[in-house]
């Protein structure tokens, strides 16, 4: 990729964040910003350059444009497991929380289908499934009603699902599918 070469940026307190389009943690101390300058507490409005890939990435005084993707890789997962993972944590650059967390329902669904589950079945049923065949740590059952409880309400109420629902079922997901598909192929 050619390295974009801004016109006019300026020098601005270093700003260290997680760029939305190379996932670097960068810490840019060039951009553009508002006239009058904003205070250097980072209030107002304010436009980075990464430092790693010359992106430009705006914020606000309570949002990053675009943003980070919400957790982590996860190593190891079939492929239409890790399509829908990657499409939940995309969902939370975009405040697409409600989307994130039907999105975590339908992956517990896959994960079940993906160990045996008969596909067609009431999601209460997939959870049952993957706690019965012990795919579920022995604490984690309350994690699973959570989710199960946070995918009916989004589903059946038509209740909007706010940032926190949204990372809480992310961090889950990515829990569970480490312990079901990454660290048992660490010691194949
Ligand atoms: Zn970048």
């Amino acid at each position: 990729m050619n390295e974009i070469k801004w016109h006019g940026a300026e020098n601005l307190p270093a700003k260290s964040y997680t760029c939305g389009y190379c996932r670097k943690v960068v810490g840019p101390d060039q951009g553009f910003s508002e006239e009058p300058k904003p205070a250097e507490d980072y209030t107002g409005h304010w436009i980075y350059i990464c430092s790693f890939c010359r992106q430009p990435t705006y914020f606000d005084s309570v949002q990053q444009t675009p943003g980070a993707p919400f957790g982590s890789d996860v190593a190891s997962l079939p492929n239409d497991v890790q399509e829908l993972y990657q499409e939940a944590r995309r969902c939370m650059t975009v405040s697409a929380f409600t989307g994130a967390v039907l999105l975590c329902r339908k992956i517990l669904m896959n994960v079940a289908v993906s160990k045996g589950a008969v596909e067609g079945e009431p999601f209460i049923k997939y959870i049952e499934y993957l706690d019965a065949k012990g795919y579920v740590p022995p604490d984690g059952k309350k994690w699973v009603d959570h989710i199960r409880k946070k995918g009916n309400e989004a589903t059946h109420e038509i209740k909007r699902m706010w940032q926190h629902d949204g990372e809480k079922l992310i961090t889950f997901t990515e829990m569970l599918l480490r312990f079901v598909y990454e660290f048992p192929a660490k010691i194949l």
